[in-house]
């Protein structure tokens, strides 16, 4: 119990990100987290939790949200009523295969779904932080404000 007074006051979170940047912050900042020639992410990807790196710089490509999909937030603050939100007015980072990733968890299929599965950070396990479409196999997308890039 204890523990997790501490973590709440604290906030060890917020330092463990220090030196990593949320995409409102980035945006804000106008830096550019897209390249404009290869339309891939400009920086490393990490967790915003723990900081765990995500994806490379460079092997995702930038893509519109679909407006239909929604994410669950984060278990921590997850309201059995209010629980999605639609990826809207972010973007997604997707890539072509799974190895892509330096470190993804994949939840089991969404109950009641099309066996589409959300993607979490592998070592902290907060998500989803994006999903992979069962429709399309060789789809993996990140939602673009889930995550922190390595601003350098
Ligand atoms: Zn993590």
């Amino acid at each position: 119990m204890d523990m997790i007074t501490d973590i709440s006051t604290a906030n060890p979170a917020a330092a463990a990100v220090g030196g990593l940047t949320s995409y409102a912050k980035a945006t804000k900042a106008a830096v550019q987290l897209v390249q404009p020639q290869t339309l891939t992410n400009s920086y490393d990807i990490h967790c915003s939790m723990c900081r765990s790196l995500v994806l490379k710089r460079g092997v995702a490509k930038k893509q519109p949200s679909d407006s239909a999909v929604q994410l669950p937030l984060p278990a921590a603050t997850q309201d059995p009523s209010t629980s999605t939100y639609p990826l809207v007015p972010g973007y997604l980072w997707v890539v072509n295969d799974m190895m892509a990733f330096e470190n993804v968890g994949f939840t089991k299929a969404v109950p009641g779904g099309d066996d589409t599965r959300y993607l979490s950070c592998a070592d902290c396990d907060i998500g989803p932080i994006g999903y992979h479409p069962a429709r399309v196999p060789k789809a993996f997308l990140i939602a673009a404000d889930r995550v922190r890039y390595n601003v350098v």
